[in-house]
């Protein structure tokens, strides 16, 4: 049998210093944007790398408090790229703005796209927090390597929490910009079709055999140990699948009775996050052959496959 992996341990002590240029690492400073929420936590932070030649990865929400903070740590220097994690819109929203300011391109992983086709009346419910219209001017595919002097970014696809998300690794280095695919402060929103936990689960996996040790998340503080971090969260969502298997085998026949069944005591806006990670683990168990979910028009029925 494999050794158990640790239990979870999720880290909310953070002291965000929203606005101020805060040095993370050589050649790496972070500014957090005023956008703190239950989904973003103290808000995004947005970082910039490099020494002469610089990359922003995720410039955050439109704000001008926020933009004023960035082109002041940027100050006359080159910015080679605006880079983004994914395209939602907390990450996402300055990026024209910066990228115009800065006579910049903007790179990433392509335009928004969903992790499978809607279906017949289906509604896609994180439509709206989703950056739709942004175009990249060059669209960055795994392995791709973003030169900025003496530092380079290695480009890490890493789909699951949505289908454009990316990771970037410092080059010859510790270091990975994990975006929202691996946090310390909680575990990644997964919603479908949005996201996907099957590519969840092989971005974790791809991950945990990259050569970067400490991680820097768009959200939250720095996680020492990223690679063991990311192995508790994979743990942590097996966990969830064998919670919905047992609940489902307990009777549970809804969604509603599944989430009630794990998250008991969960206030309103946490369980309406918890039910849209559990519908992605319904399809991910759906399609492992583990579970039945017949579709109706009042919802969703579900029985052991
Ligand atoms: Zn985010």
């Amino acid at each position: 049998m494999a050794p158990t992996p640790p239990r979870i341990q999720f880290d909310r002590q953070f002291d965000a210093q929203t606005g101020q240029t805060v040095a993370v690492a050589e050649g790496i400073v972070r500014v957090i944007a005023p956008n703190p929420s239950p989904y973003t936590f103290t808000g995004t932070n947005s970082f910039i790398v490099g020494h002469q030649r610089l990359a922003v990865i995720d410039p955050g929400p439109e704000d001008e408090a926020h933009e004023a903070a960035l082109t002041a740590a940027i100050g006359e220097r080159q910015v080679t790229a605006i880079l983004l994690t994914h395209t939602h819109r907390d990450h996402s929203a300055l990026a024209k703005t910066l990228g115009r300011r800065l006579g910049a391109p903007l790179w990433f992983g392509g335009q928004h796209r969903l992790s499978r086709p809607l279906r017949r009346f289906e509604v896609n419910p994180i439509r709206r927090s989703c950056d739709w219209d942004l175009v990249p001017d060059r669209v960055l595919t795994d392995g791709a390597l973003v030169e900025l002097g003496d530092m380079a970014l290695r480009v890490h696809t890493t789909p699951g929490h949505c289908a454009n998300h990316l990771a970037f690794g410092v080059a010859d280095g510790d270091v990975l910009f994990s975006g929202d695919h691996v946090m310390g402060w909680n575990s990644t929103l997964v919603s479908v079709p949005d996201g996907s936990m099957a590519d969840y689960f092989a971005s974790l996996d791809k991950v945990i055999a990259l050569p970067y040790r400490r991680y820097l998340p768009a959200h939250g503080g720095e996680i020492a140990d990223g690679v063991a971090h990311a192995a508790a969260l994979k743990a942590h969502r097996e966990m969830r699948n064998q919670q919905l298997i047992d609940a489902v085998s307990a009777g549970a026949r809804t969604l509603g009775a599944v989430v009630q069944a794990i998250y008991p005591r969960q206030p309103a806006k946490v369980r309406m996050a918890a039910r849209m990670t559990m519908m992605a683990h319904v399809e991910y168990l759906q399609a492992e052959g583990q579970l039945r979910a017949t579709r109706g028009l009042f919802g969703m029925r579900l029985e052991l496959a």
